[in-house]
């Protein structure tokens, strides 16, 4: 039997999707099947993560197009995020299950964390040591515009 995690009340992923999109909910672009929205709790400026609407706990769960879209929506977040803070290199990737580090183990979410020579290591990153950001709402405001002005 294979454990899938329902439980959605208190999931703040599923929370965001039912509020405006804005500095408040930090949701930079809603796609068909997944969504970009800010960390809040960033590594660096711009940090995004790509997020599934639907609360499955893994990208097993999930159907090829919305693995699909969210490669896609992930690559796009590169792009947009090279023409706003001109990172040198960047971290992506996933935490799936809580034993490997993933806050909201219950909702799968890709990262994308942009990155510069001489910002905090990635251990460090790990280790909640973080570069400290701009504003959220500048950076919100950045991005989103960022974001509408880019194609797919
Ligand atoms: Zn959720």
């Amino acid at each position: 039997m294979k454990f899938v995690e329902t439980k959605t009340s208190g999931c703040v992923f599923c929370k965001v999707q039912k509020e405006a999109d804005g500095t408040g909910n930090l949701i930079v672009f809603r796609g068909s099947n997944a969504f970009v929205i800010l960390n809040r709790y960033p590594y660096t400026s711009g940090h995004l993560l790509v997020v599934a609407n639907q609360h499955r706990p893994s990208l097993e769960d999930l159907d090829p197009e919305t693995r699909g879209e969210m490669m896609e929506l992930a690559t796009r977040g590169m792009r947009v995020l090279r023409k706003v803070y001109q990172p040198q290199a960047f971290n992506m990737g996933s935490n799936i299950g809580a034993a490997a580090g993933a806050g909201i183990a219950g909702h799968v979410h890709i990262h994308i964390v942009p990155r510069w020579l001489g910002d905090s290591n990635f251990m460090q990153t790990l280790a909640e040591t973080r570069v400290i950001p701009e504003d959220l709402a500048e950076t919100w405001r950045r991005v989103h515009l960022a974001w509408e002005a880019s194609s797919s």
